[in-house]
């Protein structure tokens, strides 16, 4: 049985700067992964279709729409009310500090509201390592950072797509996607210009260079394989798109993410 899978890409909009730091994928119009522009990178309506967000990891710029987000879609429509719950899919060293942090202070607690209804619902990954949502089987893997941090590939038997938010350097890291069902799309991040390489080491992120080392054995199997970039860092985005352009005789598919981009496959 075929079905689509549709990849709608929302950045901070309108962007504080060049360089797009937040984004966040929408998988099929209801699943999420990150929350970054989760509300300022969606209207309205297509917020209200999301039912699922799957969170790489505790970093602010991955999920600092969630309270505005779950204001919007938890409020309006015809009832008034939306008393059904968001489910927020992360790994327990992730969901603690979402918690602890973002909703035990600085937002009302929408997990254990003290008065109305819970509008989040939050799940471990790790008690579910392989999550079946819209038909796809949904794999969180490690990546390297400077908090526990997840990539996420999205399969059924005949395709797949990876989506990857911040990850350093590991030599071999993604070598384990050679053995994903026929990969038709790769998410990346960069965020430091190749003079950086030690600093991006040391905060868990990628130079172009670094991204190339991972990706090759990837590009041999699939030389066109198409690779989305995103989470440049604005303070250095022209350099950065200088030696992304660099790249791309290199890695042919390869190109840096838009806010409004959309991809379709077809499994
Ligand atoms: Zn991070
Ligand atoms: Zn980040």
């Amino acid at each position: 049985m075929k079905s689509a899978l549709r990849i709608k890409i929302a950045c901070s909009h309108p962007p504080a700067s060049r360089g797009h730091l937040s984004t966040t994928f929408i998988i099929n119009g209801e699943i999420a992964v990150d929350a970054g522009a989760i509300a300022s990178g969606l209207a309205l309506r297509e917020q209200r279709r999301i039912r699922h967000v799957l969170l790489t990891h505790a970093h602010l710029d991955h999920l600092h729409e969630l309270p505005q987000f779950l204001d919007n879609v938890q409020t309006g429509g015809r009832s008034g009310l939306s008393i059904k719950p968001i489910c927020l899919h992360g790994e327990a060293a992730a969901l603690e500090p979402v918690s602890r942090h973002l909703f035990g202070g600085l937002w009302p607690d929408v997990l254990r509201p003290a008065i109305g209804f819970a509008s989040l619902a939050a799940f471990d990954l790790r008690k579910r390592p392989a999550l079946s949502l819209g038909g796809f089987k949904i794999r969180p893997f490690r990546t390297v950072h400077r908090v526990p941090t997840v990539g996420f590939l999205f399969e059924r038997t005949n395709g797949s797509v990876a989506i990857l938010a911040d990850t350093g350097y590991r030599e071999g890291l993604l070598d384990h996607l050679l053995g994903a069902p026929r990969l038709r799309f790769l998410a990346m991040e960069i965020s430091y210009p190749n003079r950086l390489e030690r600093w991006a080491l040391d905060h868990g992120h990628l130079t172009p260079r670094q991204f190339l080392r991972l990706v090759e054995p990837l590009l041999s199997r699939r030389p066109r394989l198409q690779i989305g970039i995103h989470h440049l860092k604005p303070a250095f985005a022209a350099e950065v798109l200088r030696e992304i352009s660099a790249l791309r005789s290199r890695a042919p598919g390869l190109r840096v993410l838009r806010h409004g981009d959309r991809f379709f496959f077809n499994f």
